[in-house]
């Protein structure tokens, strides 16, 4: 697994870029009051955490080890430090 280093409106991030292997066997968890239900989540249901869109080309930009990017959010997040330079 690569991983690189953006500089974001958070400063420097940790990018790590996955392959579609490091999808498989997710679980999501609900908990309520009574109890904590896990689901699995269908390995070819990889989402853009930021705008849900489906993510079909890989290696997958990941943000602080957790966030899966489309590619058009991963360009939007590089742009934002970018603006911020030129205030
Ligand atoms: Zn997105």
């Amino acid at each position: 697994m690569d991983t690189t280093y953006i500089n974001t409106i958070d400063g420097k991030t940790k990018v790590e870029w996955w392959d579609a292997d490091k999808f498989t066997g997710r679980v999501t968890q609900i908990i309520s009051a009574d109890e904590t239900v896990t689901i699995p989540i269908p390995n070819t249901a990889i989402l853009c955490d930021f705008c849900n869109e489906k993510i079909t080309e890989f290696p997958v930009p990941v943000l602080y080890g957790t966030h899966a990017l489309c590619s058009v959010c991963y360009e939007d997040v590089k742009k934002e430090e970018e603006s911020n330079d030129k205030q």
